[in-house]
């Protein structure tokens, strides 16, 4: 379905941004992967990407946090593959605090990995996806676009923009034929939910297992986390035809959350 085209998936040498990539990968697409990580992992897992699914796979690595290196990140892209077709917003972090001592850089890098560099990323590669007629935006926001959550002000202040911007983008791009759409997952099990799940087990003295329960039980009514080949699948969903008059929606992939 995507032989031919390219992605860049930010955030995608780990977690949801990885399941992304493999299954845009899996339907043909070549593959920017973006993100931090061990250099060796990384090119590991950039050939191992090419060999399985026979496409091409840059890396990327490329800050989120810096404004110049996005606008890099999608000229090079351009050049090496010979477009940016599919855009994925992944890229996020998280931390938790009361607001009163919520620390100022930690806000600061919040609101600008988790939301200012969708608004980079997408200023750099809508105007060649308007040329061609075809693009797909993909920001994956989070439940906490749409509810929020005490302790999480920032992560919660920037998945909201970030639904606030896919809307907008959306609407300047209504006539063409490029979308732009959000996925609002609930918890998925990455790297970014066992720091919370370890953090949980050491302040309540329980152990891991308990620990992932309540975290479950707080929130996510189907007591299962989704997966980031689910994620990856909603992605794909979005960049088919049958998606073409999807444009500025937000689609939850949260066990049940936010119908809460
Ligand atoms: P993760 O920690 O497994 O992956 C985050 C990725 O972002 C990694 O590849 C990391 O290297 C990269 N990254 C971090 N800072 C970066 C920077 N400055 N520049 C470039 N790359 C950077 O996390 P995840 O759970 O897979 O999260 C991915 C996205 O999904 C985030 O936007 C997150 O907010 C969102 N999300 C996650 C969950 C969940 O339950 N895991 C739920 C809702 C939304």
């Amino acid at each position: 379905m995507l032989r031919g085209k390219s992605a860049i998936v930010t955030g995608s040498t780990s977690g949801i941004g990885l399941g992304i990539a493999h299954s845009l990968a899996e339907q043909g697409a070549n593959i920017t992967l973006n993100g931090f990580g061990d250099a060796n992992e990384i090119k590991q897992l950039v050939a191992s990407i090419a060999s399985k699914y026979d496409v091409k796979v840059s890396y990327s690595a490329a800050d989120m946090s810096k404004p110049d290196q996005i606008e890099a990140m999608v000229k090079e892209t351009t050049e090496l593959f010979g477009s940016v077709d599919i855009l994925v917003n992944n890229a996020g972090i998280q931390h938790t605090s009361p607001i009163e001592s919520f620390p100022l850089d930690k806000w600061e890098q919040i609101i600008a990995i988790n939301l200012s560099s969708n608004f980079y990323a997408i200023r750099a590669a809508l105007p060649q996806m308007k040329l061609r007629n075809w693009g797909r935006i993909i920001n994956i926001a989070s439940a906490h676009g749409l509810v929020a959550s005490a302790t999480k002000a920032a992560y919660v202040a920037a998945k909201h923009g970030v639904l606030g911007l896919t809307k907008t983008v959306a609407l300047e791009t209504a006539q063409t034929g490029v979308t732009c759409n959000a996925i609002c997952p609930g918890w998925v099990l990455t790297p970014l939910v066992q720091k919370q799940i370890d953090s949980l087990a050491a302040r309540d003295n329980i152990p891991m297992e308990q620990a992932k329960m309540k975290l479950l039980g707080e929130k996510q009514p189907s007591q299962e986390f989704a997966t980031p080949e689910q994620i990856g699948g909603i992605a794909l969903f979005l960049c088919s035809s049958a998606a073409d008059q999807i444009r500025g929606s937000s689609i939850s992939v949260d066990g049940g959350w936010t119908a809460q």
